[in-house]
């Protein structure tokens, strides 16, 4: 009785010292809504928003104010490509050999930080080797700075396909990774990698379902995956509740990905009119990240920053990747935001939304693929995605009206996720 006593106690004073919090907007994008609104009240309290209002609302009680009544106020941004374990460098193919996993989870406390500075408040990474989850659970409980992850764990390979870890390695040291280090090849083998993934503590199941370009092999967009092994990976992460995303390059493997049930293709560079059509037909997203392919492309002329393997690779692949971008949004194919950043620098992010600005999408449309088409991907847009009534206080804030000026959204100001605030100036 004392301790149930003593629990109302704590709980009760906790309720009252919420604090709330009046947000003065002076643009307003919603994230769901097509218009930017002038003059809105964001009334948050403790991690979520409880209203908002048309007209700057005065503050009552203990309220605080925050005055951004002149910047565009929006919801954070989610990125639903990101490796936020690692980023390339020239050093990046020796690492393997040389960092530990602290050395790899300290140098990525820098990754989240710089993330969630760039206004992104969720990502969904998409394979690392299982530090991924060690950040998101230090995030989620503040011990460490960063966005909010739903993460693949180990992406999910064929032997010698695109992500089996021992790829170009000296054979004694190759070993052969099985389903538990995420590489199958077969249904059985299918089902328990993602059995493992769950077990590991997966949000999401990952597939390469072509070659790739950063893996030290030589084809960078044949099919990896045969049809039977696909649908036992889908029908098994549908069983846990995970989605499903697909790495793929080349038509074919990434048709066979769309067929058997897969929640989004990353990339989609050589994607044909056909696979667009199907993406259509079944609701399969796009995640474009267009930002790796203009990276990849860049460095493959730098002499050296890749070994020889890839670079033919990254010089046929990246180029493509906005122009199949075009298309497949002109086709009308659901389209979420996504970078690869970790190929790309982590937070650059933002840059992506000026490529797919310049590929034709509006500008209002690019935001609500990293907005509610984002969050629809994850599952979660009954909680994030918009700044509505009820749901977690992700709200960030820019100088102009990013519909007029894309670019403002590359400095962003203003930063609270979850009701706190990282960033405001
Ligand atoms: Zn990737």
């Amino acid at each position: 009785m004392r301790e149930i006593l003593f629990f109302l106690v704590l709980f009760g004073t906790s309720i009252l010292q919420a604090q709330t919090t009046y947000i003065h907007a002076g643009k307003f994008i919603d994230g769901k809504q097509d218009r930017v609104q002038n003059e809105v009240t964001i009334i948050v309290e403790g991690d979520k928003i409880i209203d908002v209002q048309r007209g700057f609302a005065t503050p009552k009680g203990d309220a605080i104010a925050i005055d951004l009544k002149d910047k565009t106020v929006l919801p954070g941004l989610m990125d639903m490509h990101v490796h936020i374990e690692h980023q390339s460098s020239k050093k990046r193919y020796e690492e393997g050999f040389r960092l530990n996993e602290a050395d790899v989870a300290l140098k990525a406390t820098v990754y989240c930080e710089r993330t969630l500075m760039a206004g992104f408040t969720t990502v969904r990474d998409l394979g690392g080797t299982g530090v991924n989850v060690s950040l998101q659970k230090a995030i989620a409980v503040g011990h460490i700075v960063g966005p909010r992850i739903y993460t693949s764990e180990k992406s999910i390979a064929t032997t010698g396909g695109h992500a089996d870890p021992s790829n170009g390695v000296r054979k004694d040291l190759m070993g052969d990774p099985g389903p538990k280090e995420g590489v199958v090849n077969s249904p059985e083998d299918a089902r328990k990698a993602v059995r493992q993934r769950y077990k590991n503590g997966a949000d999401c199941i990952k597939i390469t379902a072509t070659g790739g370009v950063l893996s030290v092999a030589k084809d960078g967009q044949g099919p990896q995956f045969r049809m039977e092994e696909l649908n036992a990976i889908i029908e098994t992460a549908n069983d846990y509740g995970m989605t499903t995303a697909a790495h793929a390059h080349g038509a074919e493997g990434m048709k066979r990905a769309v067929m058997a049930g897969i929640s989004s293709i990353e990339h989609g560079t050589f994607m044909t009119d056909e696979i667009m059509q199907l993406m259509k037909q079944k609701g399969t997203y796009l995640v474009p990240t267009i930002s790796a392919g203009k990276f990849v492309a860049e460095k493959a002329a730098i002499k050296g920053f890749y070994p020889d393997v890839i670079v033919p690779k990254a010089l046929t692949v990246g180029p493509q990747i906005q122009n199949t971008f075009a298309k497949a949004y002109k086709a009308g194919v659901k389209i979420a935001f996504g970078t690869d950043a970790g190929v790309s620098p982590h937070g650059d992010n933002a840059k992506e939304f000026i490529f797919m600005t310049e590929a034709g999408m509006p500008a209002m449309e690019a935001i609500q693929s990293a907005t509610m088409e984002a969050a629809k991907l994850l599952r979660i847009d009954d909680e994030l995605g918009s700044i509505e009534k009820g749901k977690i206080a992700d709200i960030i804030a820019v100088d102009d009206n990013p519909i007029e000026n894309i670019e403002t959204l590359l400095d962003v100001k203003f930063i609270m996720k979850a009701g706190k605030i990282y960033k405001q100036k």
